[in-house]
């Protein structure tokens, strides 16, 4: 089988629908296999005509197999499984033979029918359609079967057009052939008992068909993804559905009612499946996008945010600051001798460095307002909003702790560690007009004279307040 092809049943499947409980699958088939024979033993106890219960029985059907059909093709279209567009087939063929049941049926819209109906169309439109549903689903089964399933996307995607066009076609064929005229074909049906349809080829045929596609379905899907799972209760309920209805004998009896309600289960699960499938689609495309978007504002290596974040970010943060005539201070963050201790220890070493520093770092930054972005090579800038000049004073001695307490043996000298050099530049609403830039620069500068005296330090902006930079600077 070819790997990775979307043809390829069990991955392409799987990747469609991912995980996912079945266990909802299984309730539904043991309740329909429970429901079935808890029905048959009464299954011919009549309940008298119920005048509203089949148009709505079948507009339901034909609904709910329109948008079946239209949401396998419109997965087929975005897969390009064409599985998922044979598999519409069925649909398709089961929507135009419920919409003509609906048309035909006597007493719903006139006493015989439309379409000049006999009184054997009815039953004999129930026949092509119960037999129909699992030949189609069949067909569709047979593209993920493996010597199939290996060929080329344009002769599968083919096939199943092809399926498509003898579905919708051979719907409107054997509704014709059932209608026109008042229906040629065979009696099944004597009034409302239908005992003949029972000693009929047509039953036997019918249940068989049923029976297989069901088998084929286990065989072929092993129900490994949702879809399939709910095919196989699809199939199921049909199934039971042909058997109730031949176990009922004559119309609106307990057998018949509960028949329909099974059509409706059988063409509402794949339907419900793909929704769910459709949402949590939206879900995961949700969620991706976000963590595409964390991670373009991200740096890989420290988790930090990148240069970029910081550059859009900032000027926000400053605008904001003044508008709100809140204080703001930056911290310009390096560490020190980094060129020496990569080169004695090593790029990767280097590296773990750098991300432990981050760390660190990114633990002092508590208050849902700050962030810590790499500016570039071994230097960070911290953002901290509506912090003033002490505030970020007592920010800059806690990162520059953190980084100490981390202990990682430096480069120069055996009994020093890694340590890290800051510049701090604060914003006044009070009295600073100026702009982002001019921010940076102030911080640079502070962390340049922070080198130029000696490293492991921190030093404020061109401080009009000695003591200030006293109090920073540890004895
Ligand atoms: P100073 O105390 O003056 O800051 O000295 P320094 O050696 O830290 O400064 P310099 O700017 O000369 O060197 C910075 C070094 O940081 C250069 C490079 O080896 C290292 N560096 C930059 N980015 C990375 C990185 O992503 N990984 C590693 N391992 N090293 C980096
Ligand atoms: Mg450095
Ligand atoms: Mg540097």
């Amino acid at each position: 089988m070819r790997r990775g092809s979307l043809n390829s049943p069990n991955r392409t499947l799987r990747d469609l629908v991912p995980d996912g409980s079945r266990v909802a699958a299984g309730v539904v088939a043991l309740v329909v296999i429970v429901a079935t024979a808890m029905l048959l033993p009464v299954a011919e106890r009549p309940l008298g005509e119920i005048k509203p219960f089949l148009p709505m029985f079948a507009t339901t059907v034909v609904i709910t197999e329109y948008l079946t059909a239209y949401m396998l093709y419109t997965h087929f279209r975005s897969s390009r499984m064409a599985y998922l567009a044979a598999l519409a087939s069925a649909s398709v063929f089961v929507a135009i033979m419920a919409a003509v049941q609906v048309l035909i049926f006597p007493g719903v819209f006139s006493e015989t029918g439309l379409l000049g109906a006999g009184a054997q169309s009815a039953v004999w439109i129930w026949t092509f359609w119960h037999g129909g549903y699992p030949f189609f689903v069949l067909l569709a089964l047979l593209l993920l079967t493996p010597a199939v399933a290996r060929r080329r996307d344009g002769i599968l995607s083919g096939w199943a057009h092809a399926e498509l066009v003898l579905a919708a076609t051979s719907a409107i064929v054997l509704a014709t052939l059932a209608v026109a005229d008042g229906g040629q074909l065979p009696p099944l049906i004597d009034g409302a008992a239908y005992t003949r349809l029972l000693h009929s080829p047509a039953a036997p045929i019918v249940v068989g068909i049923n029976v297989l596609a069901l088998l084929v379905c286990l065989a072929v899907t092993r129900l490994r993804d949702l879809l399939s799972a709910w095919l196989a209760v699809a199939l199921l309920a049909s199934l039971a559905d042909a058997v109730l209805t031949l176990a009922a004998g004559a119309r609106y009896s307990v057998g018949w009612y509960a028949a329909r309600c099974l059509s409706m289960v059988s063409s509402s699960v794949v339907l419900g499946v793909l929704v769910w499938q459709t949402s949590n689609l939206y879900r995961q495309l949700a969620r991706a996008h976000e963590a595409l978007a964390e991670r373009a504002v991200r740096d890989a290596l420290t988790g930090a945010h990148n240069r970029g974040h910081f550059i859009d970010q900032f000027p926000r943060d400053m605008r904001r600051a003044s508008r709100e005539r809140l204080p703001l201070a930056v911290l310009m963050v390096d560490i020190d001798h980094f060129k020496a201790y990569n080169d004695m220890y090593g790029h990767q070493k280097g590296d773990e460095c750098l991300r432990a520093v981050a760390h660190a770092m990114q633990r002092v930054l508590r208050r849902p307002g700050d962030y810590l972005a790499r500016y570039g090579g071994e230097e960070f800038v911290a953002v901290l909003p509506n912090t003033d000049t002490v505030g970020a004073m007592h920010v800059a001695k806690a990162i520059r702790d953190a980084v100490a307490a981390l202990a990682i043996p430096g480069a120069l000298a055996a009994d020093r560690n890694v340590s890290i050099s800051l510049g701090i530049a604060t914003f006044n609403p009070d009295f600073d007009t100026f702009d982002a830039d001019v921010m940076v620069r102030r911080a640079d500068d502070a962390l340049y004279r922070a080198k130029r005296e000696g490293r492991d330090r921190a030093e404020l902006f061109d401080s009009k307040r000695p003591d200030l930079i006293t109090e920073l600077r540890d004895p």
